[in-house]
């Protein structure tokens, strides 16, 4: 994505698909455990939200803070990112270094991921467990 500019890409609203005009965009930050940004990880934990109105600006932050923020979930995303950089066997040690966690962040991110994928298991069977959740 880094060989296109964002400028050419029509932005749209979040919660109704609509193509905004430049001088019609809102946007707000809202704290997201399921966000992890894809260059900066200290950008993680936080969504973009894009609107068209101020009303659909407020249904969308809603929405989020409705929606728990779990360190856990947060861990988890970080330390799958780094798993997916890595090959074979990586160590807790490791995997705290590169995700900027205290091995028991690490730990508990892990842990709290492999429940989801029991549960997930448990309730669909092996397919595609795919536990990568998109809230766009
Ligand atoms: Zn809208």
């Amino acid at each position: 994505m880094d060989d296109m500019d964002p400028d050419d890409l029509p932005e749209l609203c979040d919660k109704c698909g609509t193509v905004i005009t430049e001088d019609d965009e809102l946007y707000a930050l809202v704290p997201d455990s399921s966000a992890l940004h894809e260059d900066d990880p200290r950008l993680d934990g936080k969504r973009v939200l894009t609107a068209c109105s101020i009303d659909h600006l407020g249904d969308l932050v809603e929405e989020y803070r409705r929606r728990p923020y779990l360190d856990e979930e947060q861990w988890a995303g970080k330390v799958c990112r780094v798993l997916e950089e890595q090959d074979g066997e990586v160590s807790l040690e490791t995997l705290a270094l590169a995700t900027g966690l205290s091995e028991q962040q690490v730990d508990r991110g892990v842990a709290w991921h492999n429940a989801r994928a029991r549960a997930w298991q448990e309730r669909y069977g092996d397919g595609c467990a795919d536990d990568r959740e998109e809230h766009a």
